[in-house]
Parts: C-alpha cells; sequence; structure tokens
C-alpha cells in the first residue's frame, strides 16, 4: 500500500501547492471573510463535504469522513472538553503506533502517510529550532464546515504531536487557524520543549 501511495507523491505535491496559495492569501489578509458563524455544531457537520483531493482518490470518502464526524458530533454533545482530552489522546496513539511500526521514519513521511490515513494533506510551512508550524490542507475533522468559534482538530493535533514527540522530542501542539474559526485551513503550531 505504501509503494501505491508513494507514486501518488506527484499528485499530492500537487494537491498542497494549490491549497498553500489559499493558505497565503488568508494569512495575509486582515479579516477572513467566511461564512456566518453557527452557535454550536449542527447536523451539517456530519454529512461533511466533498474533500476534492480524496474525492479524486475515492468516490466514497464523504462516507467515511461521516462515521468520524459522527463520533466527533457524538463527544461534542456529550462533553466538548471530553471530546478535545480523548480525541487528542486517541491521535497520539496513532502517532505511537505509525512510529513503532515504521510508517513514520522522518518528516518526509508524513504527507504520504497522512494521505494514507485519510487524515488530510499536511504541508510542513515553516521549520525552526524551537516551534514549527503545520498546516493540515482538506482535513478530515473540519474541512467545508461552517464556523462554530472553536478548533475542532483535537486528534490531528494528537497526531502531530505524537510523531514529533517520537522524532525530536517533546512538544505541546496547538491548532491556530480551523475550518471551526472561519479559515479554511488548520494550522497547528509544535512548540518544542
Ligand atoms: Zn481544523
Amino acid at each position: 500500500m505504501r509503494r501505491v501511495y508513494k507514486e501518488q507523491l506527484s499528485l499530492i505535491e500537487e494537491a498542497i501547492r494549490r491549497w498553500r496559495s489559499i493558505y497565503y492569501r488568508e494569512r495575509s489578509a486582515t479579516t477572513v471573510k467566511g461564512r456566518r458563524r453557527l452557535d454550536r455544531l449542527s447536523k451539517e457537520y456530519v454529512y461533511g463535504a466533498v474533500r476534492p483531493f480524496f474525492e479524486s482518490l475515492s468516490s466514497d470518502d464523504v462516507r467515511y469522513i461521516r462515521t468520524h464526524r459522527m463520533i466527533v458530533f457524538g463527544m461534542m454533545e456529550h462533553s466538548p472538553s471530553l471530546k478535545a482530552v480523548v480525541l487528542k489522546a486517541s491521535g497520539k496513539k496513532l502517532a505511537k503506533l505509525l512510529l513503532k511500526e515504521g510508517i513514520v521514519r522522518s518528516l518526509d513521511d508524513l504527507p504520504v502517510v497522512f494521505v494514507a490515513q485519510r487524515i488530510g494533506l499536511l504541508d510542513i510551512v515553516d521549520e525552526s529550532l524551537d516551534i514549527m508550524r503545520v498546516n493540515i490542507y482538506e482535513c478530515m475533522s473540519c474541512f467545508g464546515m461552517r464556523p462554530v468559534g472553536t478548533p475542532m482538530c483535537d486528534f490531528e493535533a494528537g497526531v502531530i504531536e505524537g510523531i514529533m514527540e517520537g522524532l525530536y522530542g517533546r512538544n505541546a501542539t496547538i491548532e491556530r487557524n480551523c475550518w471551526g474559526l472561519g479559515n479554511h485551513f488548520c494550522g497547528f503550531e509544535v512548540h518544542f520543549r
């Protein structure tokens, strides 16, 4: 399976380039013109949006996304604070597994692995000694959703935090930009300690 996705690397890079131009535009804008904010997560969230890149890989992508989002939606209704803690911990567990199985050996593996896991298109936009900025486009947890005033991607933050911990050491990964906040990409800051 890994080899198949390696062959798709140029398609992944092309999709990332397209999304990156949207990220650059949005980053330099003073305000993001988005859709009207909802007071709380609605059912619309679960129906999901068609993710252009992932739909091109598999026409039933939206149904898998629906399954994942139903879990997020259910947890959010039950307890938003619990949802954030549990999903982040779950993401870290996936990261540990990917490292243990040797699926992730370096940063270079991440874009292909994130597509294989259907999480989203991962783009490392800034690397420095104590902070790294990582974007996700077409994210499974938030792509296409209406803003709700809060970042949504605790699971994804957990995966990134866990992988960076395994590769480089302890860090705190925080989601700064998200469709849930009205952006058109997810932006994570990885703060190393
Ligand atoms: Zn997000």
